[in-house]
């Protein structure tokens, strides 16, 4: 049975849909497609002129102006992104693609964040049209602090958000900056306008964790609670590989992320998006509550995996669940 929502119905505010453009978001990402195709920006894009929903991505900004912990964030981020990284060094370094990314690994923990891993690039990481040079994507995950983004909606969770945003930048920035110094071109790319570039894929393909009934990838360490950045390199980085903490057959028992959702944008089953089924979030549904609570969040905060000590600990029940199912009987 669904539990009680607070925040259901939701009526979104007239001055937001009136922005609304003719086509839906859900048919820019493909919902229904039953053929393969890339992905097209849909959100968040450097320049909003550039996309259909831009005036929503505008409008967005113009929401609680006099807030105190959204604008100290949202400072503090730009100071981020305004800082310059370090000039290419003449000589390249050498190392092995093991002790690359060996060394890359070492730095998550140390205080600038907290997760690290290697894809190599793939076209499908890309929107539309998108081609890129370098070979790698290393990527960043920094962790929310669990008390603030448990506030959502309050604007206390949206600036959590933008905090994490920009240390995830600051990370990106100093690990570009550390191959730079060794001589290899590097180049950051920061949430949540990375442009061309999508975040989601190349964080699963290397380990970070699985994606979840809400749309947000989970991690066993830290559920859905954190936020990404990417450093996009040609330096030759070993690939770390794909993780299963078992998260796709827990979402399928579990409904604690729907019946939360204010305007109700998630589904008990899987999607067909672009020819593959995927857990989806409907973005004609979430945008408008989205965008009129500085990013919600609701789904993250409340999901089991993103309660501080709990995720490991589920991770290893579902393991050995899994390993007495696949174990042979003995007559
Ligand atoms: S972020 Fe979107 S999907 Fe998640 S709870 Fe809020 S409205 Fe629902
Ligand atoms: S709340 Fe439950 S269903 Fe939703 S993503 Fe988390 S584990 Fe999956």
């Amino acid at each position: 049975m669904a539990r009680e929502n607070p925040y259901r119905p939701f009526t979104p505010d007239p001055e937001q849909e009136a922005l609304f453009p003719a086509v839906s978001g859900d048919a820019i990402n493909g919902l229904g497609e039953t053929e393969p195709r890339p992905a097209r920006m849909v959100y968040w894009a450097p320049n909003p002129d550039d996309i259909p929903h831009g005036k929503l991505q505008r409008w967005f900004y113009t929401r609680d102006p006099d807030d105190p912990h959204i604008g100290r964030a949202r400072a503090e981020r730009a100071r981020i992104l305004a800082a310059p990284v370090s000039p290419l060094a003449e000589m390249r370094a050498k190392r092995s693609p093991e002790a690359w990314t060996a060394a890359f690994l070492a730095m998550a923990g140390a205080g600038d964040f907290e997760m690290a891993g290697v894809a190599e690039m793939r076209p499908d990481y890309l929107t539309e049209g998108a081609t890129t040079p370098e070979s790698r994507v290393l990527m960043i995950g920094v962790a929310h602090d669990f008390d603030e983004i448990s506030a959502a909606p309050e604007t206390r969770a949206g600036a959590e958000v933008v905090r994490q945003y920009g240390r995830a930048g600051a990370a990106a920035k100093s690990v570009a900056s550390w191959l730079r110094e060794q001589g290899w071109e590097a180049r950051p790319v920061t949430g949540p306008m990375t442009g061309e570039l999508l975040l989601i894929p190349p964080a699963i393909d290397c380990g970070f964790g699985q994606l979840g009934k809400h749309g947000s990838i989970i991690s066993a360490e830290y559920g859905a609670s954190f936020r990404l950045a990417a450093v996009l390199t040609d330096a030759p980085f070993a690939p770390t590989p794909a993780r299963d903490p078992g998260v796709d057959e827990f979402c399928l028992n579990c409904r604690i992320c729907e019946d939360a959702c204010p305007p109700e944008a998630l589904s008990p089953e899987k999607r067909l998006v672009r020819g593959v089924e995927k857990w989806y979030v409907e973005f004609d549904r979430c945008l408008p509550y989205f965008n009129e609570h500085q990013g919600c969040a609701i789904c993250i905060a409340v999901c089991p995996w993103s309660r501080p000590g709990v995720g490991l600990n589920l991770a290893e029940k579902l393991a050995r669940r899994r390993s007495r199912a696949a174990a042979p009987e003995i007559s």
